[in-house]
């Protein structure tokens, strides 16, 4: 295959949706049609063994919660799949957004007993910065359900956004019998007696065949006609670059519990999400079909093999193709590397990564050479955008409980945050370190690994600060001079770039309207 049909191929995505409306369920379903494993229950079982091993991951155990995100790679008729898992407990949302940044389309998994909720607003948003295609699945149509017109309705009010239904559900609860695929004209039932299986659908001349009534008693038949006349009548008809502009979302309805509805989303997902596209870099645009291979670091993971402590940076492939034992650039050190142990992502194993094209994500194994948001390619200078970190909205001081360790501890703030797993702040007078998350049981996970990885028994006590801003101006004269006047509220993060901190939120107004000259910023992209 040439590289261009190579990436045609691919499909990169992620799912988002609100804890418990289906989400693992719905992704085993997918690794199931895929092939890639056999048996449902198997990303819950492996999970779990895998939570086991580490101590730290301990906390994520006791609260019932995924703190690690992972990739998975299947593949489905001809198409390559890569899904990027994201956390989903909302402490952690500030890696869900970078995973959110390494994929090209996502699906959205909506409980359709509750419609939208609060965690899928706010990862749709994130969405919605981007222009991201999503494709709606509605899931747990076997229990008692919202009414479907009502769901469409509340996804396009809440989420100003265009719905046009893919497939219409036939009953609910207990009398959901399946979907008629709008698309396709085809009828599918459900077939609830095995979990597991792949059902094809019945292919039929439209709503007016006869056969219809042979599958469904008489007055669903009436009632779905009905139905579909109304849906077609108020919804717009499926616009696919409407869809891939973020403004319209094809919704599927289904029960991933029962396997049901998951194949034509993958169907779904192949004829319409988009593969590898364009990204952007400081310097120029990428192209995904250039030859020459270039990526980012979008995820830095530690403990990825308990034995080792091994950190792995998740690369995404802008563009090109990845060969084993290639040299590549790492663009912010200048440093060139041979990369031979790269790994793929499958299901339930890591395997060495021989080739790998634009879309695909690759591990490399890293010894703290690498930051979220480096780039590498192979020669050219480009640094590519839009991998945010977050001003942290809570943070405490940081103490070894041993003050002889306060040089080991500061070696792990500082990989720690180059992970991206906390802000690291050290204040320009005193000699405490601040730690700033988005979410308070970030510090739970953090006090856990500083102890079991780094051998170092912490404290974390409250400060009195309210947040953080990274300060830029373009003259550095101005600057300094605010520097010099603001010490005591002044620290640096881990790459050396000067934050403030903000007592309260009349003190960070007060430090933007005493310095019109300088940018408060509340994100600050990794270049
Ligand atoms: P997540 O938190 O979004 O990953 O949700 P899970 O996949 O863990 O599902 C949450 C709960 O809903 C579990 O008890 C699932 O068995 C159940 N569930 C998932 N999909 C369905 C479905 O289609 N029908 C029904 N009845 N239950 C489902």
């Amino acid at each position: 295959m040439t590289l261009e049909e190579e990436i045609s191929n691919r499909r990169t995505f992620a799912i988002i949706s609100h804890p418990d409306a289906g989400k693992t369920t719905l992704t085993e379903k997918l690794l199931l049609f895929g092939g890639a494993i056999q048996l449902a229950g198997e990303v819950k079982a492996r999970g779990e063994r895998r939570r086991a091993r580490s101590d730290w991951m301990k906390v994520e155990q006791e609260r019932g919660i995924s703190v690690a995100s992972s990739v998975m790679t299947y593949s489905w008729q001809d198409s390559t799949f890569n899904l990027l898992d994201t956390p989903g407990h909302e402490d952690f949302s500030e890696d869900t957004y970078r995973v959110l940044t390494a994929v090209d389309s996502a699906v959205m998994v909506l409980d359709a007993a509750k419609g939208i909720e609060a965690q899928t607003y706010k990862l749709f948003e994130v969405c919605r910065l981007r222009d991201m295609p999503v494709v709606t699945f509605i899931n747990k149509m076997d229990r008692e359900a919202l009414d479907a017109f009502d769901l469409l309705d509340e996804i396009e009010q809440k989420l100003a956004l265009d719905v046009t239904p893919a497939t219409w559900p036939i009953g609910m609860g207990r009398d959901f019998k399946g979907c008629y695929d709008l698309i396709n004209d085809r009828l599918i039932l459900m077939q609830a007696a095995d979990k597991n299986i792949r059902s094809e659908g019945i292919a039929l001349e439209g709503l007016d065949d006869p056969r219809l009534s042979e599958y469904l008693p008489q007055d669903r038949v009436d009632s779905l006609r009905e139905q579909v006349e109304m849906v077609r009548g108020l919804c717009k008809p499926f616009d696919r670059q409407a869809y891939l502009e973020g403004h319209l979302t094809p919704v599927f309805f289904g029960s991933a519990f029962n396997s049901f509805g998951v194949r034509d989303l993958l169907s779904g997902l192949r004829d319409f999400a988009p593969s590898p596209g364009a990204q952007a870099a400081v310097e120029r645009q990428v192209d995904s079909k250039e030859p020459k291979l270039s990526g980012f670091v979008f995820k830095i993971q530690a403990n990825m093999d308990p034995k080792h402590r091994d950190r792995m940076a998740f690369v995404r492939l802008v563009s090109g193709r990845f060969k084993r034992g290639m040299k590549l650039k790492h663009v912010r050190t200048g440093k060139t590397l041979s990369v031979h142990n790269a790994q793929l992502f499958l299901a339930q194993d890591r395997e060495l990564a021989e080739a790998a094209v634009a879309g695909d994500i690759i591990g490399i194994p890293n010894h703290g050479g690498y930051k979220i948001g480096d780039t590498l390619t192979e020669g050219e200078e480009i640094r590519f955008t839009g991998i945010p970190s977050f001003a942290p909205e809570l943070m405490q001081r940081v103490r070894p409980v041993d003050p002889m360790r306060a040089k080991h501890l500061a070696r792990a703030l500082e990989q720690l945050a180059e992970e991206g797993a906390a802000s690291v702040f050290k204040p320009y007078l005193g000699a405490d370190w601040i730690v700033g998350v988005v979410g308070s049981l970030q510090f739970d996970v953090l006090a856990d690994r500083i102890r079991t990885e780094f051998n170092i028994p912490v404290r974390f006590e409250p400060t009195e600060l309210y947040t953080a801003r990274w300060v830029e101006a373009s003259d550095p004269k101005v600057l300094k001079q605010f520097m010099d006047a603001n010490r005591t509220a002044l620290a640096e993060d881990h790459t050396g770039q000067p934050v403030y901190l903000a007592r309260n939120h009349w003190h960070l107004n007060k430090g933007q309207d005493d310095w019109p000259d300088l940018k408060f910023l509340k994100t600050k992209q990794e270049v």
